[in-house]
């Protein structure tokens, strides 16, 4: 398999060429076509793995070009290295798409999380509680978003995230893609994937 096998555009294409990625991996080749197609998925795998591209290809191929003013993407990630990890391939492979990113988490002044949401975004990446927290202070309007993405579950499950994650599925549309990773598959994050995700496609590498 090669990355022009996806339906993926030339612009796309053209990024990854140039990020050096030649041959996809895994997950990569197992996650893209289910997550391209609109479908649920979750993934086991482990970081290092290739998983962060796994998801954000597919999602900015969805996503295309910039629309509206409120996200259409929240991706979830436990931690804010791993949130700034996410936000750099996004940027690395958005070079030729008309997209605008936004990555929040605590310890980041709030009113300039609040400057940039007003300024409107496609995608955010976000840690559960500066998520909620913006979301609540009524800098994020969610009634856009069709896809969800929480990164490393089982991370979030340890972390001690699980009520403030069942807290923003109440606030997003119930109509929507859902993708998950978790390097492991405990019986919380079982749980917690039976909550988000509807007869997704697993895949385990
Ligand atoms: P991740 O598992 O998402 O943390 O990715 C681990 C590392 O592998 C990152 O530095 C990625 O940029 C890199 N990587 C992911 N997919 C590929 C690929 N298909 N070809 C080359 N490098 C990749």
């Amino acid at each position: 398999t090669s990355f022009e096998d996806f339906k993926f555009n030339k612009q796309l294409l053209n990024a990854i060429a140039e990020a050096g990625y030649s041959v996809p991996t895994e997950i990569q080749e197992k996650g893209i076509p289910p997550i391209l197609a609109g479908q649920d998925v979750m993934g086991i795998a482990q970081t290092g793995t290739g998983k962060t591209a796994a998801f954000v290809l597919p999602l900015l191929m969805n996503l295309k070009y910039a629309q509206g003013n409120d996200p259409r993407a929240l991706i979830l990630s436990p931690t804010r290295e791993l949130a700034m990890q996410i936000e750099e391939h996004i940027q690395l492979f958005s070079t030729y798409l008309d997209l605008r990113t936004i990555v929040l988490y605590g310890g980041l002044g709030p009113k300039t999380q609040k400057e940039l949401l007003a300024k409107g975004c496609d995608i955010v990446v976000a840690t559960p509680g500066r998520f909620l927290d913006l979301y609540l202070a009524g800098d994020i309007n969610t009634k856009s978003l069709k896809v969800l993405v929480m990164d490393e579950a089982d991370k979030m499950v340890d972390m001690g995230f699980i009520s403030k994650l069942h807290r923003i599925l109440e606030v997003i549309p119930r109509k929507r893609q859902n993708l998950l990773f978790s390097a492991t598959m405990s019986e919380l994050v079982r749980k917690i994937a039976g909550d988000f995700l509807a007869f997704p496609t697993v895949i385990e590498v």
